[in-house]
């Protein structure tokens, strides 16, 4: 298992997530995101926001999650 933050997927809180793989972690964060926006959560709002303006630029995503897995891979596992 390896653990990473809202924060470090891009959110804005210090919430845990813990996955055994990227897509798991990275769908946990969006769950959750989710769950924080619904609730009209001001920090996740702008956070969604960012995320929002970044995917207009072509291949911002697509480089956004190569990063973020690459980060991911570089964790310690813990269980
Ligand atoms: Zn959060």
């Amino acid at each position: 298992m390896k653990t990473m933050t809202c924060k470090q997927l891009g959110g804005a809180c210090d919430v845990e997530f813990h996955a055994d793989t990227f897509e798991e972690m990275a769908d946990q964060s969006k769950r959750h995101g989710k769950k924080m926006f619904q609730s009209g959560d001001e920090g996740h709002l702008q956070a969604m926001n960012e995320m929002q303006e970044l995917m207009q630029i072509p291949d911002a995503m697509t480089e956004w999650f190569e990063n973020k897995r690459k980060e991911f891979d570089a964790l310690p596992e813990n269980d």
